[in-house]
């Protein structure tokens, strides 16, 4: 497999085995159509669509990587952790994950309570309409429930006025730990990658303490062109990058056609000046 900096490659986005509308096959055929020649899926907290996204993925000729999105608690935010690469059959991974899901349903269930204090009802069986995976119900479904019951007239305005901080659907909630997401990536032979950075609300020194305890724990790659990045963080975390010596990942975070902004490998080619995680991935690319 050809290694070099500048390759379509989208190592993120989501099928419906955890947020997003499309099957992991679809998705593959869409990516393929786009340009796209190494592709991973990344369902939140799931690995339960990768042999189907392998296969699809060779069916459309582009090479695969095992991927997943890690959710973990640093700092009292929630961060991302992409895995790349791994060995998706783990046992330590595998269980790592199911942790990390577990405390989905219970969530939601409180999510609904705090809407129905503020007159929307039935949330939790609105949201589940939506929801493929039942171990993977996320706010992504709330939202989606309440642009279809008009309370709302898009997901992002859901998120804006009901399901972040300080808003009535809002529940905190303890993810995994930052060292262990790491650790189950990095013991299965994948690399572990610092999700869209620009997106946390950090301080300056939380950011830097953020890639520091990364960097500690085994952490080597970050993304640095992403669906969530203004192209001025491209800037910032491509020297983020190599402050940190960092390699550098691309993906779309792309959930779905209607309310996507970035489609499957539609993104800039990562600057020159980096190194790709594919560079650091060679032996773990599966090829069609
Ligand atoms: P959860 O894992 O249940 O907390 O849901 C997180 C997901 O919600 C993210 O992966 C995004 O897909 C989605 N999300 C978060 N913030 C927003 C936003 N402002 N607008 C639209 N979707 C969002
Ligand atoms: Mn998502
Ligand atoms: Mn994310
Ligand atoms: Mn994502």
């Amino acid at each position: 497999m050809n290694t070099k900096t500048y390759l379509n490659a989208d190592l993120h986005c989501h099928s419906v085995v955890s947020d997003g509308t499309m099957q992991p096959e679809d998705l593959a055929e869409r990516a393929a159509k786009n340009g796209v020649e190494l592709w991973a899926l990344t369902d939140h907290d799931e690995i339960g669509g990768q042999a189907r996204a392998a296969h699809a993925a060779h069916a459309n000729g582009m090479a695969y990587l095992t991927g997943t999105e890690i959710s973990v608690t640093f700092a009292k935010e929630t961060v991302h952790i992409v895995g790349l690469g791994f060995d998706a059959e783990d046992p330590a991974m595998v269980a790592g994950l199911a942790a990390t899901r577990g405390g989905r349903g219970e969530r939601a269930q409180q999510i609904s309570d705090g809407l129905a204090q503020v007159g929307i009802k039935n949330a939790y069986e609105g949201a589940l309409k939506y929801v493929s995976n039942p171990d993977l119900i996320s706010r992504t479904h709330f939202a989606r429930f309440l642009v279809e019951s008009g309370v709302c007239s898009s997901t992002h305005e859901v998120f804006r006025n009901y399901l972040v901080e300080g808003k009535p659907g809002f529940v905190p909630h303890l993810w995994a730990n930052l060292g262990d997401a790491v650790r189950w990536i990095t013991s299965a032979k994948g690399i572990a990658v610092i999700a869209h950075p620009g997106r946390y609300k950090f301080t300056a020194n939380e950011e830097y303490a953020l890639f520091s305890e990364f960097k500690t724990h085994g952490g080597r790659a970050v993304e640095v062109v992403t669906g969530s990045h203004t192209v001025a963080e491209y800037v910032k975390y491509a020297d983020m990058a190599q402050e940190f010596d960092l390699a550098a990942s691309r993906g779309s975070d792309f959930h779905c056609p209607q309310e996507s902004h970035t489609d499957l490998g539609s993104l800039p080619y990562l600057p020159g000046k980096l190194t790709p995680v594919w560079e650091l991935l060679t032996e773990r690319i599966q090829t069609p």
